[in-house]
C-alpha cells in the first residue's frame, strides 16, 4: 500500500521517540499505550497493536483514516486509535495524541479521586482542573466518545479505571503533559504520606491565575461564573450531560471554596496582603483557641 504521506521519517521518529519515553518512565507496561499524529486532512500516523513502545522502529508505524481504516503499513494499527481519532475529530487544532497507563495518575483514576487545584504554581498555570471521564470497556466507539464531554477546554484527561490520554499540536507537547501529571499525582500520593496537602490562600491562587491569562494559556475559570476558584467543578456541565458524578476529594482534604475567578475575590482575599502585615494578636489567639476547642469537642 503506497502513500504519498506515509513517507514521513520525521514524525515517525518522533512516535518512537515518545514511545521510548513512556516505555522508560514506566508509563506502559509490556505492550500498553499507544500514540498518533496527523499529518494530512484525513491521515493520521500511529502505533501499532502489540509492542512495546520502547522498541518501535520507523517500519513498525501505520497510517489510518480518520475512520479508522488502515491506509498504509505493514503491521495492524493500534485497536485504541478510536480514542486518538475522536479527540483530532472534535479538536482541529490537535495534531498528537498520546494514551497511556502512568501509575500515579491512573492510582486516581481507579480512586476515582478529584486531582486537588490550588496546591503548586507550575501545575496551575500549565495544567489546571484534570477531568476522570467516566469508565468504558476500551476499544470501541462508545470508549472513544467518554472524553466528548471533557475536550472543550482541556488537554488532558484521566480515563476513570484505566489510565490517561494527553494531546497537544506536537507530539512532545502532548506527551509532556503525561509526564507532569504523573509527577504531579506522584508529589500528592507522597505528600499524603506526610500529612496531606496544602492548598494555596485564595489571594494565591487568583494571582496563579492572573499570571496564566498574562502567559496567554486558556482556563475554564476564565470562562465560567459559577465554579469554584479551587473546587474542581469547572466540568460539572461535562459530567451531568453523560450523568457521571463529579469526583470527590476523599484521601485528601476537600478544598476551600473560594468565589470563582470571574467573581470579585470574597474581603478575606481583598485584606489578606494588608491583614498579614498587621495582624491583631488577640483576635489571632481568639482563633487559635476557637479551632483547639471545636477539635477537642470532635474527639
Ligand atoms: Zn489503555
Amino acid at each position: 500500500m503506497y502513500h504519498p504521506l506515509f513517507n514521513n521519517p520525521e514524525i515517525k521518529e518522533w512516535i518512537c521517540e515518545i514511545g521510548r519515553r513512556v516505555y522508560a518512565k514506566g508509563f506502559a507496561a509490556a505492550n500498553d499505550g499507544n500514540i498518533s499524529y496527523r499529518v494530512g486532512e484525513n491521515e493520521v500516523l500511529c502505533s501499532p497493536t502489540m509492542i512495546c513502545k520502547g522498541f518501535m522502529k520507523h517500519e513498525d508505524i501505520c497510517m489510518v483514516d480518520l475512520d479508522g481504516k488502515q491506509l498504509a503499513g505493514t503491521k495492524k494499527r493500534t485497536s485504541e486509535i478510536l480514542l486518538h481519532l475522536t479527540i483530532m475529530k472534535h479538536r482541529p487544532d490537535i495534531k498528537a495524541v498520546v494514551h497511556c497507563h502512568p501509575p500515579h495518575a491512573t492510582a486516581f483514576a481507579v480512586s476515582r479521586e478529584a486531582v486537588p487545584q490550588c496546591v503548586l504554581p507550575e501545575i496551575e498555570v500549565f495544567m489546571g482542573e484534570v477531568p476522570l471521564a467516566p469508565y468504558e470497556t476500551p476499544g470501541a466507539q462508545g470508549f472513544a466518545d467518554t472524553v466528548v464531554p471533557f475536550l472543550k477546554s482541556s488537554n488532558t484527561i484521566i480515563l476513570t479505571n484505566h489510565g490517561t490520554v494527553t494531546f497537544g499540536k506536537t507530539l512532545e507537547e502532548a506527551y509532556w503533559k503525561t509526564e507532569i501529571l504523573d509527577a504531579y499525582c506522584r508529589i500528592l500520593i507522597l505528600s499524603k504520606q506526610l500529612g496531606g496537602i496544602t492548598y494555596l490562600n485564595e489571594q494565591k491562587s487568583r494571582e496563579l491565575l492572573d499570571l496564566k491569562k498574562r502567559l496567554g494559556f486558556d482556563d475554564p475559570r476564565f470562562h465560567l461564573e459559577d465554579c469554584d476558584l479551587c473546587g474542581n467543578t469547572a466540568f460539572q456541565e461535562g459530567y451531568s450531560s453523560v450523568n457521571a458524578p463529579m469526583p470527590q476529594a476523599v484521601a485528601f482534604d476537600p478544598p476551600p471554596k473560594f468565589p470563582a475567578y470571574l467573581k470579585s475575590p470574597s474581603s478575606a482575599a481583598s485584606h489578606a496582603s494588608e491583614s498579614s502585615k498587621n495582624a491583631d494578636p488577640e483576635e489571632l489567639v481568639r482563633a487559635i483557641t476557637n479551632e483547639v476547642l471545636a477539635a477537642l469537642r470532635g474527639k
